[in-house]
């Protein structure tokens, strides 16, 4: 039986060739067969040379996503356990070395398996399948993960609308045990809550892991300031770190609720932090017109960009905070600042934040540069996996 198969236009082998995963639908010159949706599918170059074998996306501008660029490697059952051991395998030596509980066991196209993350958290994985190739191979993932975590609860939290795309509903499901309501984490002799319900993502920011310690340094009896808290992990830590107070800031107040169970849960002083529920762009402003001084600052807004049209919006977005930010730091205040938007470049983030100090009137100096935790890496051949970016800045 001849092979479903997607022929590419001439010219449009050249990213392939590169190993980037993802083909376009306008790259595709035909198809070959009658692939159906989360099909796999042979690619060819125009010329018939075999290129990679991948998932088909008929309804998705990503037209197809790349298993494997092997022609001898079959994409089966076996083939998700292979990569879901070998992605567990990698992160092995940091995770025991470091005794951390919450870590990204598969981090999608940066582990060769587009759209599909897996995060663990304690003994629940938590799963997330955006693609319609990764939606159908549900059950060998759920089978693979049952295998290598033997007793863990595996749940599924695909509620997010790019699955529209693919035209996939958003689902949310318990694929094997019983799901308990939040569980705790340790990282760097922390512990965190995990909201495995209404938590953000797939419960936590797990890529800010190495951010949270990052921030030990500067607190030691100082005034912080956590804006976009979440559940406090950044506060929690700079209270571990000694800092005299830290006042934490969120909308959401669930996020809130968690954050001070998080206070309880490392036995630290309630009397120390304050948790409140505003608009971080509205209290910026208003400490500012009261006066307020800090020594730290910590602004982790969420994703402002979602396409290259929203950019300047949000490029406005982020120099208003770190404008608003900078202007509140005493001498010698320390701001750590971070956007995790993938389409945000670290060179424009950057300039962002220069003319942020400038308009503030603050001499600054960057005194490290940040990024995702190493549970998170980068495919070299897949740049966009690079996303998170983070300054640690210093004021005169
Ligand atoms: N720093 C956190 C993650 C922050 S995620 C950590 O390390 O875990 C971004 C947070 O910003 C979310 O909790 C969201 O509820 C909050 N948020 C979004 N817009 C906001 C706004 N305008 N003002 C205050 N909080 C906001």
């Amino acid at each position: 039986m001849p092979r479903n198969a997607l022929v590419l236009a001439e010219g449009r082998e050249k990213s392939v060739k590169r190993r980037h995963p993802w083909i376009f639908a306008g790259a595709v010159h035909h198809s070959k067969g009658k692939p159906k949706a989360g099909d796999t599918v042979e690619i060819y170059s125009h010329d018939g040379t075999w290129l990679a074998r991948a998932a088909y996306s008929p309804a998705s501008q990503i037209r197809a996503r790349v298993w494997t660029f092997d022609k001898n490697e079959e994409v089966d059952a076996d083939f998700f356990a292979r990569r879901i051991n070998a992605a567990d395998q990698r992160r092995r030596p940091m995770v025991e070395r470091e005794g951390i509980t919450g870590y990204r066991v598969v981090a999608a196209e940066s582990d060769g398996l587009p759209g599909i993350t897996i995060d663990r958290y304690d003994n629940v994985l938590v799963c997330q399948l955006l693609s319609i190739g990764a939606d159908k191979w549900r059950d060998a993932i759920v089978a693979a993960l049952k295998a290598r975590f033997p007793g863990c609860v595996i749940h599924e939290r695909s509620d997010v609308e790019v699955r529209r795309k693919e035209e996939l509903e958003p689902l949310v499901q318990t694929l094997e045990g019983e799901l308990p309501g939040k569980v705790a984490i340790m990282e760097n002799g922390i512990k965190l809550w995990v909201d495995l319900i209404q938590g953000h993502k797939t419960g936590y920011y797990l890529d800010q892991r190495d951010n949270r310690a990052a921030v030990l340094p500067y607190v030691e009896g100082k005034e912080v300031l956590n804006c976009f808290s979440y559940t406090g992990g950044f506060g929690t830590y700079a209270l571990k770190g000694g800092a005299k107070h830290v006042t934490q800031v969120d909308v959401s107040e669930s996020a809130l609720a968690l954050a001070r169970d998080n206070l309880k849960l490392n036995s630290l002083d309630e009397s120390r932090c304050d948790l409140i529920k505003e608009d971080v762009f509205a209290l910026l402003r208003r400490y500012a017109s009261e006066g307020r001084q800090f020594d730290v600052i910590v602004l982790d807004p969420p994703k402002f960009v979602d396409s290259k049209s929203s950019l300047k919006g949000a490029a406005r977005g982020y120099k208003d905070i770190n404008l608003h930010a900078l202007k509140l730091l005493r001498p010698g205040g320390i701001l750590l600042t971070f956007s995790c938007s993938g389409l945000m470049e670290q060179s424009l983030f950057q300039k962002i934040v220069a003319d942020a100090a400038l308009d503030a009137g603050r001499d600054a100096q960057i005194l490290r540069f940040l990024s995702q935790s190493a549970d998170h890496p980068v495919n070299v051949h897949y740049p966009e996996g690079l996303y998170l970016k983070g300054l640690v800045v210093q004021v005169s």
